[in-house]
């Protein structure tokens, strides 16, 4: 493409018209990458096949040439998916000429129709008013981000690293907030934290509301890029994936040289890469024997690539014996959380939970580990309603009890 061309978010699905049109609704999409099972989350509950990939792409289709016209069920089809990208992984047709991420692309500019035309839901439109005011989905105050930071802390004047914290670990999920804050003190890294970072966005792309997700974006470069850092981490695999993968393509014309100022990190990479050159060491665990088991996010597995890195720093902690569940990396079973399905449809976001749980529970594991704070919550809900009896944790977590 050159410089001069319209970029990907000025095109919207126009981007991707041939290819819908490609898809020859083969079905592979719904399934894991070797066997029939069916892995596609929305047409596993739906049971038909406008709920797949496949399907959708027809329905878009249908849209884009003005022989469907837009409706309420319409609208249940296109946010009645996680996003979980299963079926990008498995489509070898679009995949090999658009990447894995096409399938979701797809549907998060078809939602991003849906919302210009008043037909989002009404939950996503809320969270997105929200956020444009108070910069974060939760119906939280801004100024009440950093509740969980301790009073005495002061940023660094020459900070190696921004700690983004994201507004999960902010609002909801604290205890990952601070104990990725005391896993970095102890680490002994300079880090700053700022006051003034906004939602990263991935809620409202995720739902269609595009431009308030593009602001949000805008705004946290611009911090980063005045404060002069150099590298971010996150603890959130969502915010992860929004700032890595998203925000150069929304901020960034794809055919010019520009790119992000800044390198991102999820916690599991930058640990890694400090076990590996020699910075930091694992005591040994004084807890005893213990056999976990790890969920791979769709926003850092299928979405981002990044399957490994959780996995050997879980089999370097001393007295940790990691036990696989069935469906691991690209075919791993998604948590049911994500595109929006959480607020949208709580009571099967809640069975998705269910069933990934019910597949931890057949290792044997004594804990759960994952590294995404939205896929914790929709554990807990799923460990609380039905007293399974497992423990849950996020990788950062078990870090603190070992360094
Ligand atoms: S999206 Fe790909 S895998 Fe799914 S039906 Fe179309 S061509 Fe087949
Ligand atoms: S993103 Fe996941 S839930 Fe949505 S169509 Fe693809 S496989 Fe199904």
């Amino acid at each position: 493409m050159l410089s001069n061309q319209k970029s990907r978010e000025e095109l919207g699905l126009k981007y991707y018209e041939q290819m819908i049109h490609r898809c020859f609704r083969c079905g592979y999409c719904k399934f894991t990458s070797d066997s029939i099972d069916i892995n596609c989350p929305s047409y596993k509950k739906f049971k038909f096949e406008s709920f797949s990939t496949g399907g959708r792409l027809w329905l878009i289709y249908g849209l884009m040439s003005n022989e469907l016209e837009w409706s309420d069920h319409m609208s249940k089809i296109l946010y009645a998916c996680t996003t979980c990208g299963n079926c990008g992984e498995n489509c070898k047709l679009l995949s090999r000429k658009l990447g894995s991420e096409f399938a979701v692309d797809i549907i998060e500019f078809a939602r991003a129709e849906a919302f210009k035309n008043g037909f989002c839901t009404e939950n996503a439109i809320n969270f997105g008013n929200h956020t444009a005011k108070e910069h974060n989905p939760y119906l939280e105050k801004h100024e009440d981000r950093l509740s969980w930071l301790p009073d005495d802390f002061e940023n660094p004047e020459d900070p190696e690293i921004g700690y983004f914290v994201g507004c999960t670990s902010s609002y909801r999920e604290k205890e990952l907030a601070r104990n990725t804050f005391e896993v970095l003190q102890k680490i002994g890294v300079k880090f700053s934290i700022f006051q003034e970072e906004w939602c990263c966005g991935s809620p409202l792309l995720r739902t269609g509301q595009r431009e308030i997700a593009i602001n949000q974006a805008q705004h946290n470069l611009e911090l980063f890029r005045n404060k002069n850092i150099k590298t971010i981490v996150t603890s959130c695999a969502g915010c992860y994936r929004t700032i890595k993968e998203d925000y150069s393509r929304i901020l960034y014309n794809e055919a010019s040289e520009d790119n992000l100022p800044f390198e991102v990190l999820h916690i599991s990479e930058y640990i890694k890469r400090l076990l590996d050159e020699g910075k930091i060491e694992f005591k040994r665990n004084s807890n005893g024997k213990r056999k976990v088991t790890y969920h791979d996010p769709c926003h850092l597995g299928r979405h981002a690539g990044m399957y490994d890195e959780p996995r050997e720093i879980i089999k370097s902690i001393p007295g940790i014996e990691l036990e696989e569940m069935r469906k691991i990396k690209g075919d791993a079973t998604c948590c049911g959380a994500g595109g929006g399905v959480k607020a949208g449809f709580s009571e099967w976001a809640l069975e998705m939970a269910s069933n990934r749980v019910e597949e931890a529970l057949e290792t044997e594991a004594e804990i759960l580990v994952t590294t995404c704070p939205f896929c914790e919550r929709n554990f807990a809900d799923a460990i609380k309603e039905h007293n399974y009896d497992i423990q849950l944790m996020d990788l950062v977590n078990l870090l603190k009890e070992i360094l």
